[in-house]
């Protein structure tokens, strides 16, 4: 096979096919590319794969680096501090203690730039170790990042802050200015999370407003890529690739979902797609999911109750969502669902909602029950972050619910912290403390107390790096609280 190199993980070689490394110039700056996850997570980062091929088709030397390649590059073993910036992705805040734990030990004298989704979403928590945020896409940055890095000097732009910005504002692009992304690498001798697969992103953004979803208020608009480019990229999958992953946060939305499913299911090697919006589930849909060799097909309802669904501004009524669950089963799919409790919701409550489930979905559902993460640019980012109170909500779900999963309290906790930081706070970060602990630390210099009520009438200050609609977001947040006031107030202020 062609194209295919050895890497170095902290303890061991490993084969990859990497048809993008071959382009990787002799000379000229280089960038250490860091992913704070695995390498076989960091493999199926999109974002993290397209950041490499275009640093490279930009004539940067990128080499990567993950946690478990032990502070060298994983192309040529090459110590960080050989490198002349670091530019790291993070797509998630529980990334930032791996990304403080990396910086911590190896970074020598380097900038450090990152990008991802919660930077982008709140820059604040990073500011002490890290140099500049970006606040944008990738193929909107990296072309004019490469040409600072070619000139050994970073340039502060609207999309590019740092500690010292007073504003800022995202980059993006649209679709049709950005080819798909046709070469990838892929580890040959361990499976990633997903499975040997080729990644093809059919939609970004979303057009739906969920008002706890950062993902869709900071992706926003909502743009398809075209079908026929879609499809002579997905011709070419084959060997190495065993499936072909879809990824898009509302594939039902896309105009052209059922010709791509189709398409999909005409090819050699098999598909997947992620979950799915209730409302865009018909009979033909998913005969299609089930011809393109998946078997389960997963929903995020989040709710059945209209209480609820006012707070979240997502939820469908059961009779609605019994329907659609049944097209599902019928095709003997196995249906997998997303649950969510807001603040203080009442043990009553709770009851109503596993009742409906159970009567919606029968005994044999996997269900993941989530408290709301309140998060940076959601309309949400007003609400109490997760208590003890709501593990005890969780804890009645996962006793009276066949199959429930929890997403554990304290993580969540975590996370909602980090993402809601108003400071910076990489250097308090450690990797090994347990939540707990992590969360004892951040109390020294975080008022936690203010993040367990409601903050109505609040501008935090993230909202100067303009990523999302600041007007919508702030008042469908007073609307969510004003809707929850009037249900679950008297449990909690
Ligand atoms: S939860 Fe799903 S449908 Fe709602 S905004 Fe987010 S991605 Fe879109």
């Amino acid at each position: 096979m062609k194209n295919v190199i050895k890497i170095n993980l902290c303890r061991r070689k490993i084969r990859e096919f990497n048809p993008i490394w071959a382009f990787a110039p002799r000379r000229g700056p280089k960038v250490a590319l860091f992913y704070p996850a695995p390498y076989e997570v960091a493999s199926q980062s999109l974002g993290f794969q397209l950041v490499y091929a275009l640093l490279i088709a930009h004539g940067i030397r990128a080499e990567r680096f993950t946690t478990d390649s032990c502070g060298f590059s994983l192309e040529t073993k090459t110590p960080i501090k050989k490198f002349d910036f670091i530019l790291a992705s993070s797509s998630f805040e529980i990334d930032y203690l791996y990304l403080a734990d990396f910086l911590k030990r190896y970074k020598t004298n380097q900038k450090v730039l990152v990008g991802g989704l919660s930077p982008m979403a709140n820059p604040i928590p990073l500011f002490d170790l890290v140099d500049y945020v970006v606040l944008g896409e990738a193929e909107a940055t990296i072309p004019q990042l490469a040409s600072d890095f070619h000139s050994g000097d970073i340039e502060p732009r609207e999309w590019l802050v740092s500690s010292t910005s007073e504003g800022g504002k995202k980059a993006w692009i649209d679709l049709k200015d950005a080819p798909l992304l046709a070469s990838q690498f892929l580890p040959l001798d361990i499976d990633p999370p997903w499975g040997k697969g080729f990644l093809i992103e059919v939609t970004r953004g979303c057009p739906h407003k969920c008002r706890f979803c950062m993902e869709g208020w900071i992706n926003k608009p909502f743009r398809e890529r075209d079908l026929k480019s879609v499809i002579k990229v997905l011709r070419e999958v084959g060997e190495p690739y065993e499936k072909v992953i879809t990824l898009s946060l509302s594939l039902t939305d896309y105009n052209d979902y059922k010709a791509y499913l189709r398409e999909l299911a005409s090819l050699e090697v098999t598909g997947s797609v992620p979950s799915l919006r209730v409302d865009g589930i018909d009979e033909e849909a998913v005969e299609l999911i089930r011809a393109i060799g998946q078997r389960t097909v997963t929903v995020a309802p989040e709710t059945t109750l209209p209480e609820k669904s006012k707070v979240l501004g997502k939820g469908f009524n059961p009779s609605f969502l019994k329907e659609k669950i049944n097209l599902v089963k019928k095709v003997q799919l196995k249906p997998k669902a997303y649950v969510m409790i807001v603040p203080g919701e009442h043990l009553e409550t709770a009851k109503k909602e596993i009742e409906n489930l159970k009567e919606i979905f029968g005994k044999e559902t996997h269900f993941t029950v989530n408290p709301l993460i309140p998060k940076p640019w959601t309309p949400l980012q007003i609400a109490p972050i997760p208590s003890d109170r709501e593990e005890r909500v969780l804890i009645y779900y996962k006793k009276n619910l066949p199959n429930a999963d929890l997403y554990p309290i304290r993580w969540a906790k975590l996370q909602a912290i980090l993402s809601l930081a108003t400071k910076p706070v990489l250097k308090y970060l450690d990797p090994k403390l347990p939540p707990s602990k992590q969360i004892a630390e951040l109390a020294k210099v975080i008022d936690l107390s203010e993040l367990h009520k409601w903050r109505t009438g609040w501008e935090p200050p993230w909202m100067n790096f303009e990523v999302a609609d600041p007007r919508e977001a702030l008042r469908l947040g007073e609307e969510s609280y004003e809707a929850w006031r009037e249900v679950f107030s008297e449990s909690r202020t």
